[in-house]
């Protein structure tokens, strides 16, 4: 197996089921070459699955030793994922710019409603719906578009590398419409903010942390060719909260991007990230 690597990947500092140790040795017994930590990193407000500031220094020391005592087994990459939350609280903020990380992955999780309340959106889609409905009175067009409003931000803002899980919310907004992906406002509207992506040069992760459950990579395979087009640089992530799940959805997703004309995936090598060849995918 080729392309054995993951950069989304949570631990104990954050909702992580498991220590840092037990998911890099993990990756160590299934091959991984390369691998990385990205603890939620934290909000102005306690939350139950994002780190403190206070935890920052441990955090960073405990990757540090491990990097140490591993160095000859796997390339260790530490970063963290980042939440735009509003103007003030995004990738871009200093304190997370001032951290020595070897990179940033930014993403959304969270939306204001009208009346100005925190809304946690990356929610099973029976929650999402309901949420919806309680906060932005049923108008599912308002939700998306507020969405990928603040992902348009995010990326504008800038202060990471890896755009993450970059159209989760598609999934949860189908199923509260079926037929959304289809609908030409909509294919328009993220085509757009791929486009955007594209002309600042960010990594988009194919996120499979859902694969298996429900049978959607995040992105949507459906821009995966688009994306090559628009000659955006791919890697493939497992946003995994387990041990046992880094591997997840790998091969799938591989086989995906170069069905779509993908030849290369961005790893970490030797400190920095390098365009890898996709090799021989098999599915075991
Ligand atoms: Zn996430
Ligand atoms: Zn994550």
């Amino acid at each position: 197996m080729t392309n054995l690597t993951n950069y989304h990947s949570h631990c104990l500092y954050c909702d992580g089921r498991a220590n840092m140790e037990d998911f890099i040795r993990f990756a160590i017994s299934e091959g991984f070459t390369s691998y990385g930590i990205s603890s939620h990193a934290p909000l102005p407000f306690s939350t139950a699955w994002t780190m403190e500031w206070d935890r920052m220094e441990d955090y960073l020391s405990e990757f540090a030793r491990l990097k140490e005592k591993f160095a000859d087994k796997i390339e260790l990459a530490v970063g963290l994922e980042i939440d735009y939350l509003n103007e003030d609280s995004n990738p871009a903020f200093f304190r997370f710019q001032e951290l020595p990380l070897d990179y940033r992955i930014g993403s959304v999780h969270m939306l204001y409603s009208p009346e100005g309340k925190i809304v946690d959106i990356d929610t099973p889609a029976d929650t999402f719906r309901q949420l919806v409905d309680k906060h932005f009175g049923g108008d599912l067009d308002y939700v998306v578009h507020l969405y990928y409003k603040n992902l348009l931000r995010m990326v504008e803002l800038g202060g990471f590398d890896i755009v993450g899980h970059a159209d989760k919310m598609h999934y949860n907004a189908s199923c509260y419409r079926p037929g959304l992906l289809d609908e030409p406002w909509y294919d328009t509207f993220v085509r757009s903010y791929f486009t955007a992506i594209a002309e600042r040069g960010y990594i988009v992760e194919v996120n499979t942390k859902s694969y298996y459950e429900l049978g959607t990579f995040y992105p949507n395979e459906r821009y995966f060719s688009f994306l090559k087009e628009l000659g955006v640089r791919v890697q493939v992530n497992s946003d995994a909260h387990y041990p046992e799940r880094i591997n997840n959805g790998r091969a799938e997703a591989l086989a995906a991007l170069k069905k779509a004309g993908f030849e290369t995936v961005v790893e970490w090598h030797h400190g920095r990230w390098e365009d890898m060849r996709i090799g021989s995918v098999s599915f075991v």
